[in-house]
């Protein structure tokens, strides 16, 4: 291939050529390589995109010759010029990137109208109203489009026309009211810019294609690169198009419709059009456009041409086509073809139905659906037409930390909210973050939304795992704890106002969006049994309670890769009390008395989840936060603490004055607990094997295997020391047990130190399990609940393409994962690996993790059905790559 080739006719590309021509321009490409009737046009390539940027935001002399040669070219072929007054080229323009990227650019239509030019078009067509009416719809996405100037102030004197005309629709304006709308969109425009319309067609395009280019970095293409881990670097392809005209008269029309229902996969052509109206109005909504099956009666020629070429291009592109066509004088005209978007049965439903019609393989239907979209069937969504409707209703935006849809009440505090839930009351519970503490109320709430925090910050964590729905690092909120009440942009809402929190987009609205409850269809197992078929990777969960482990076994989990144990401490006050004996306990005997009333607690709850796992592998790590984390709040907490451990409040105020770290989440922390407080550990394993032994001897048939797991290690020494203390532990144990149980004893990597010193820890531990939010946040040297203040500014600046917290860095933490696999397989080539990060539940993540060949990954468990299909994809694509090197 030429590299210096910057712009592509149509008929030079095909639909592999993604990368180059975008996917409008690739599948314009190859529809007309398949011959069908797609007007002449060419595409400026992604590539030229990004020399765009390279050389300053500016279109190079070499890439605007390109562009001129092929405007002659185009003029050629078609044998109309731009700008000419007897035979005008009119064009369109369209953004187009490789992944279908909504938030970018829209499109210009009629690109090539100026005051002469409507003249010879009103002429040449005997249509006043169509000249006027194309060049009118010309300016105002110009305006709107390359120069930035509202839709909203057009649309003004619009219905200033249609009032003073008494009549409600568009269509009811006539060939004068479009040309005084001409003559007021151009004032409208000279005054908004102090420039009068641009009249040189080339200029027209020139700017407009400079205007796509400068749309791959509006604000909402950065946040939708962000959250679907899309680089920077793809950049968009321009197509520039031939238009042809659906607003021409009665004989004309256009539409746009789907091979099958996008809503419920049904196999049959859904679609809808408007006779004499252009692109736009379709989607617009300004009038009820008609099924697409009256077409039939209307048009019987164009539209059986148009039934036969979907069902063709579905046989061809082996999936269902979201097509747009335009019918100029009774013939038909294809302007777009892609693989059309549809809700999660819809997709389900479609890829099982293709593998029974012999028109895909297996292995294509599970590439067909996009794991994400499967958090749809388990939590429940908010009305897609209701969301449009309230899109004005938009107050602020965070990150889409936990999917799902919730309405209710504001409160500001957990108590609150487990309140108002007993009382039978929806509430939605704002917090700066949340700590341990909130867990009872954010399980009580319909939604959580917190200021600070990133993807992997305690309120994202622990709302993934209970499959509620939460948005995060929302910085736009200021939170008045004490005024119970909070302001966003300048509007202040109290305790009580109702808002609507949508976690799968991040975004929270005024007010109640109306919501649509979560519901599997009979596809589900059939397509996710293939699934379970083609991955390598075994899918685990991160689960801390029973009920966590129970669900997410119904999930297909095989087994918890990661308990939490410091989770279970919040579930009573009882619990709570004995943790906070725990921090604040000056010396050994102290601390025992604290751990005695620990450890019954901490069986039982093992207990609970090797009975919800019947025999299932269960990784139960050694307790991990600072101890800080735990202390009383409240003076009365304080004295229940200390007349518990009979010593003085003073004391407690002190120790925990003690326990103050400058950075605590790289102070006192993990297995350095252990480490100064062996005893801790000792209890937590004597627990964990006591457990064991209960329900190995209610259960003598299961195998239960305990795998307790040491987090935060950066040294050999200091995992061989905590390592003792537990295996000296299980020993006593079990030697008073007649049941015999064996146990495995492992490490986290979370620390680079440990990645570099595998091979030395793998001496040690029989797993390594990869704690992949500390190794971002110790790898990148930047705090995974703080980071969030600053990162937006490097995504801006596109230092960074995405949140290193939701994707794993490939590039950097990647190859401390990728050395540690190989050093500890090459002390021990049996090694057990897995991931327990939030990462495990991310689709590009596992394509990575699956690529070094790790053993498992572990997610929450709503992320579970999304883990399985995303590692067959990952397999499936891995195969596909060594079969074509
Ligand atoms: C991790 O660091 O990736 C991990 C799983 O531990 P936590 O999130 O509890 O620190
Ligand atoms: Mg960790």
């Amino acid at each position: 291939m030429n590299n210096n080739k910057y712009v592509y006719k149509f008929a030079e590309g095909n639909a592999n050529m993604r990368e180059l021509l975008g996917g409008k321009g690739a599948n314009l490409a190859e529809m007309k390589s398949l011959d069908l009737p797609v007007p002449e046009g060419f595409t400026i390539t992604t590539e030229a995109c990004m020399k765009y940027y390279y050389d300053g935001k500016k279109i190079s002399k070499e890439i605007m010759d390109q562009i001129d040669e092929h405007v002659d070219w185009l003029e050629q072929t078609t044998g109309k010029k731009l700008g000419s007054t007897t035979d005008p080229l009119l064009v369109s323009v369209r953004s187009g990137a490789r992944a279908s990227m909504p938030g970018m650019m829209d499109t210009i239509l009629n690109l090539g109208m100026n005051d002469d030019v409507v003249k010879a078009v009103e002429s040449a067509t005997n249509n006043k109203r169509f000249a006027y009416d194309s060049y009118r719809r010309f300016i105002q996405m110009f305006s709107d489009v390359v120069m930035g100037l509202p839709k909203s102030e057009f649309e003004k004197i619009i219905d200033e026309i249609k009032e003073r005309k008494g009549v409600k629709l568009d269509i009811d304006l006539d060939a004068s009211d479009m040309e005084e709308l001409t003559a007021r969109f151009k004032d409208l425009y000279k005054n908004a810019l102090h420039e009068d319309f641009p009249q040189d067609a080339r200029e027209q395009l020139h700017r407009s294609i400079m205007a796509v280019f400068r749309s791959w970095n509006n604000d909402r293409a950065i946040y939708y690169r962000k959250m679907n881990a899309i680089p920077n670097s793809w950049g968009t392809a321009v197509n520039v198009m031939e238009m042809v005209f659906g607003n021409m008269g009665m004989d004309c029309g256009t539409g746009v419709a789907f091979t099958r229902d996008p809503a419920t996969g049904e196999k049959k052509l859904f679609g809808e059009f408007l006779l004499n109206a252009q692109g736009e109005d379709v989607v617009a909504g300004i009038r009820t456009p008609s099924p697409i099956s009256d077409l039939e009666k209307l048009m019987p020629e164009a539209y059986h041409e148009f039934v036969r070429i979907s069902s063709s291009l579905e046989k061809h592109y082996h999936d269902m086509q979201d097509m747009e066509f335009t019918i100029e004088h009774g013939k038909l005209y294809m302007l777009q073809t892609r693989n059309g978007k549809r809700t999660a049965n819809a997709a389900l439903k479609i890829a099982v139905d293709m593998v029974d019609e012999g028109l895909v393989s297996v292995d294509q239907a599970l590439l067909m659906v996009e794991p994400k979209q499967l958090d749809d069937l388990l939590h429940p969504q908010f009305d897609q037409n209701d969301l449009k409707a309230k899109k004005g209703d938009i107050i602020a935006k965070g990150l889409a930390a936990a999917p799902g849809a919730g309405a209710g009440e504001i409160v500001f505090t957990a108590e609150e909210a487990e309140k108002a839930a007993e009382e039978g009351r929806k509430v939605v519970l704002i917090r700066l973050e949340t700590s341990p503490e909130d867990i009872k109320g954010m399980a009580a709430a319909q939604a959580i939304v917190t200021v600070r925090g990133g993807m992997t910050s305690h309120a994202a964590v622990v709302a993934r795992g209970m499959g509620a729905c939460c948005v995060c690092g929302c910085g736009e909120i200021r939170v008045n704890e004490e005024e119970h009440c909070m302001s966003v942009n300048g509007v202040t809402y109290h305790e009580g106002d109702i808002i609507s929190v949508d976690g799968t987009t991040g975004n929270i609205y005024h007010g109640t969006v109306k919501t649509v409850p979560a519901t599997i269809s009979g596809n589900f197992a059939k397509f996710m049994n293939w699934a379970d078929e083609r991955r390598r990777l075994h899918i685990r969960t991160n689960a801390d309670t029973p009920e966590d482990a129970k669900r997410a076994v119904e999930f297909g989990a095989e087994g918890v890769g990661l308990v939490r144990t410091e989770h279970m401490f919040f579930k009573s006050a009882e619990r709570i009390k004995a943790i906070r004996m725990l921090c604040v306990a000056e010396n050994t005997e102290q601390r025992k008395v604290a751990l005695d009333v620990l450890e019954p607690y901490q069986k039982e709850d093992f207990e609970g989840i090797f009975e919800a796992l019947g025999g299932r592998s269960v990784t139960i790590r050694l307790l991990d936060p600072p101890l800080h984390e735990f202390l009383p709040k409240t003076d009365a907490e304080a004295r229940d603490v200390a007349e518990s451990l009979g010593i003085k409040v003073e004391d407690v105020e002190a120790a925990a004055a003690d326990l103050k770290e400058f950075n605590p989440m790289m102070g006192h922390r993990g297995c350095r607990l252990d480490v100064t407080y062996p005893e801790i550990g000792v209890m937590q394993a004597g627990a964990i094997i006591k457990a064991a032994i209960a329900v190995k001897t209610r259960h003598p048939e299961w195998n239960v295997v305990p795998e307790i797991m040491i987090p935060l290690v950066g040294e050999p020494k200091e995992l061989e020391y905590v390592a003792r203390v537990v295996k000296d532990t299980a020993e006593r144990v079990l030697a008073e047990s007649d049941v015999k149980v064996s146990y495995k004893v492992g490490t986290m990597i979370e620390i680079p130190r440990a990645a570099l010193l595998a091979d030395k820890l793998a001496e040690t531990a029989e797993f390594f399990s990869f704690g992949t939010n500390d190794l971002t946040q110790m790898t990148f040297g930047f705090s995974r609940d703080d980071a969030g203040k600053f990162l937006d500014a490097y995504y801006n600046k596109h230092i960074y393409d995405f949140d290193p917290f939701a994707h794993v860095d490939q590039s950097g933490v990647g190859q401390l994962i990728e050395m540690a696999v190989e050093r500890g397989r090459k002390t021990r080539p049996d090694i057990h690996l897995g991931v327990c990060g939030e990462h495990g539940g991310d689709p590009s993540s596992i394509e990575f993790f699956n690529r070094v060949g790790l053993d498992y990954v572990s997610c929450s468990p709503y992320r579970v059905p999304i883990a399985r299909l995303a590692a067959a994809q990952a397999e499936i694509r891995r195969k596909r790559e060594e079969e074509n090197r």
